[in-house]
């Protein structure tokens, strides 16, 4: 058969499926809505948490404090090679300082990080033991390495223990790793309990903190920092989530920062990201410990809309700014999707692969700017398009 012939068939076959995914184009949006093709939705799907990448006086502020004439626009080559501007090391100092560790190393993105640090740091000999719940990048990073790996239940902290306990000796080095907040079902790790199980069997600690950097913590440096735990040995985290920009970092000792440098493929073969998007990082961290208002209102928002879902006997999970409604069905999920859609909110269907079969579900995720209104809107159309 030919490759055309049989990608071809592939599609048709999700097409049949209802599970063919398609690209939507955004033509505008802010804190609250979003316009895509021609029509305008509450936007119940973004990862601008707390607002910062609509916000237009910040960049207002951050453009007028650049020097337009010098600022650069790309990096032009890898940070090994002659990319590596002040910015970068600017940025890492900011980040290693936030998160209470000796250094910090940027990413291009999450995925890039992800996928990179994994096979860089851990091979034969080792072992890789994740929530079963991890992100893609996670997974993609676990599978480059050449370590063995085993996965525990969603948050099963006992079955964790059991597999160490069977399996740790065996190794040389292992690692734990987990998300803090978790993409798909707002959860959280208790970190506390994960960093004790990693002492008792000699194991490292890394945490992805994408989903609550900005979000959580006196100075917006997530959950370690919410619960006070620098003992973590890598802390990673997305810019492009929370903190309203590009990018991706794991704070750590500089001997760590130092091996990936060296061999984090990841790292090493790709353009460093545009000045330009270090320079708004920088602005922002600038910012993030005056954000508490901010951080405040989305606790607000989610919290009510948990609270509302609940109230009328729906289950919800975790207590995040995530806030997902676990429907089963793809067919059905979708088809509430498009009730939701065609009454002004955006808030796509998510399934297989992205979660695991049977467990579709709509994620609503809400940034500080939503009105209590706007909430309570998206809780009475969710009940709507149930009926
Ligand atoms: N880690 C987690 C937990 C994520 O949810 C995501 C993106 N959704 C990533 C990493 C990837 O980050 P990026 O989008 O910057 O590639």
């Amino acid at each position: 058969m030919s490759l055309y012939k049989k990608i071809t068939d592939e599609l048709n076959k999700l097409e049949y499926a209802g599970a063919l995914r398609k690209l939507r184009t955004v033509a505008d949006r802010n804190g609250q809505m979003i316009e895509v093709n021609g029509k305008i939705y509450l936007n119940c799907s973004s990862n601008d948490y707390l607002g910062i990448a609509t916000d237009k006086d910040l960049k207002k502020e951050f453009f007028e404090s650049l020097d337009l004439n010098s600022i650069e626009i790309s990096s032009s080559s890898s940070r090994l090679l002659s990319g590596n501007f002040e910015i970068f090391e600017k940025v890492e100092k900011q980040l290693a300082e936030l998160f209470g560790k000796p250094a910090a190393l940027y990413f291009s993105s999450g995925y890039h990080m992800n996928a990179g640090f994994f096979p860089a740091v851990y091979g034969k000999g080792d072992l890789i033991v994740a929530d079963k719940l991890v992100h893609a990048s996670i997974i993609d990073g676990i599978m480059l390495s050449k370590a063995d790996y085993l996965r525990y239940r969603h948050l099963d902290y006992d079955q964790l223990e059991e597999m160490l306990e069977k399996d740790r000796e065996k190794y040389e080095n292992c690692v734990i790793v987990t998300e803090s907040v978790f993409s798909m079902d707002g959860d959280i790790a208790n970190l506390e309990k994960i960093v004790e199980i990693a002492k008792k069997y000699n194991c490292e600690t890394y945490v992805d903190e994408a989903h609550a950097v900005g979000c959580f913590g006196e100075k917006g440096a997530g959950i370690c920092e919410e619960e006070n735990l620098t003992q973590l040995d890598f802390i990673a985290g997305t810019v492009g989530k929370g903190l309203g920009g590009i990018g991706a970092f794991i704070a750590c000792e500089s001997v760590v920062r130092d091996y990936l440098i060296n061999r984090c493929r990841s790292f090493i073969f790709t353009t460093a990201l545009p000045p330009i998007n270090l320079e708004w990082t920088s602005f922002v961290l600038s910012k993030l410990q005056w954000l508490n208002d901010r951080r405040e209102k989305l606790r607000e928002k989610h919290q009510l809309l948990r609270k509302l879902l609940q109230d009328k006997g729906l289950e919800t999970k975790g207590n995040s700014q995530i806030v997902p409604v676990i429907i089963g069905e793809d067919e059905k999920t979708l088809k509430i999707a498009d009730k939701l859609l065609a009454n002004g909110i955006f808030a796509p269907a998510i399934r297989p692969p992205t979660v695991r079969k049977g467990t579709s579900r709509l994620r609503f995720s809400l940034t500080a700017d939503f009105s209590l209104e706007q909430v309570k809107f998206v809780a009475q159309n969710v009940f709507g398009a149930l009926k």
